[in-house]
């Protein structure tokens, strides 16, 4: 077989008639950094810190955390990489710092739920964070995984501020903050759909249990939805909205996320070039009659048929 456009990636993204596409990497530590970087990657929507904090009885140091989080970012020097804070709870659990039994851990204290009881892990995180970013060159974003509310935003941004964090975001992952989005981004400048999280409290479906896989795609119109919703609450604040779950990462899908008004996908690297392709062979307004029409089917299985039908030509 001969090399073609989708085995290669140059950073860069658009549609046919040019409008960018910001496609950026998902990584859990350095040696996935590595990987990014060689597949062409120039920055990073989704640094996972977890890396740092699993398998150990204790909290790493805060001179331990720079030292893993400069590891990372010294692959992307004048590239962005959005650092995710801590996202412990549920089925990771730590020690130090979540609850030892809950009888529903999905939908217990984790991600910045965390941050109720420890605000000083947070605050210790963020100085990490903080440092890292002054002693490498790429630009540093920071955002909260598992918001719920408005009042969750304005704290974790208050709590940037206090490191000299200045772009602070949140994920969106709870449909509470897809549908308060408008309110979310009145103080975060930038929001990413955790798209994994999103659709299994959407659908109240367990993101790992093979017996309700079949409900478990972001192509449910209930899920697609409300990606459109999210997206037009940025833009009542001119902020971004981007996608960093694994919906990013279909070539059928992402021109349709595109579509809803999402600014950026992040994804594994392997999945690049193949998204990059997708999106050069639509226009933007393309993308936005596919997410119009997949909306407007009752299933998952119509909403992937109809932009399916319309897009023979992704292979
Ligand atoms: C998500 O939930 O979509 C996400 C990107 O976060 P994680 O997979 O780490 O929960
Ligand atoms: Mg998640």
């Amino acid at each position: 077989r001969r090399p073609s456009a989708r085995d290669a990636f140059d950073g860069t993204a658009a549609t046919r008639d040019g409008h960018d596409v910001d496609l950026v990497a998902n990584v859990a530590d350095p040696a996935e950094a590595d990987a990014a970087a060689g597949a062409g990657a120039r920055g990073v929507g989704l640094f996972r810190t977890e890396f740092c904090f699993l398998g150990r009885g204790a909290e790493p140091t805060v001179d331990e955390q720079v030292d893993a989080y400069r590891a990372v970012l010294t692959r992307f020097a004048g590239g962005r990489v959005v650092v995710r804070t801590l996202d412990a709870g549920a089925d990771k659990p730590l020690r130090f710092l979540t609850p030892g039994h809950e009888d529903n851990p999905a939908l217990g204290v984790r991600g910045i739920r965390t941050a109720v009881d420890h605000p000083d892990v947070l605050d210790r995180q963020l100085e990490a964070i903080s440092r890292a970013a002054r002693a490498e060159r790429a630009e540093v974003w920071v955002m909260a995984p598992m918001v719920a509310t408005a009042d969750e935003t304005r704290e974790f941004v208050a709590a940037c501020a206090a490191h000299d964090l200045t772009t602070a975001g949140v994920m969106i992952e709870t449909p509470a903050a897809a549908i308060q989005a408008r309110w979310l981004l009145a103080d975060a400048a930038f929001a990413s759909l955790g798209t994994n999280d999103l659709t299994q409290y959407t659908m109240a479906a367990d993101r790992d249990l093979a017996g309700v896989a079949a409900l478990s795609t972001p192509w449910q119109p209930a899920v697609l939805d409300l990606v459109r919703v999210a997206c037009e609450g940025g833009a009542v604040h001119g902020r971004p909205v981007g996608v960093c779950g694994e919906a990013a990462a279909d070539p059928l899908l992402a021109p349709v996320l595109v579509g809803l008004g999402v600014a950026s996908l992040s994804m594994t690297p392997r999945a690049l070039a193949a998204v990059a392709d997708a999106l050069r062979r639509v226009t933007l307004e393309q993308c936005r009659e596919l997410a119009a029409n997949a909306l407007d089917k009752p299933t998952a299985r119509a909403a992937r048929e109809a932009v399916r039908d319309a897009r023979r030509d992704v292979p």
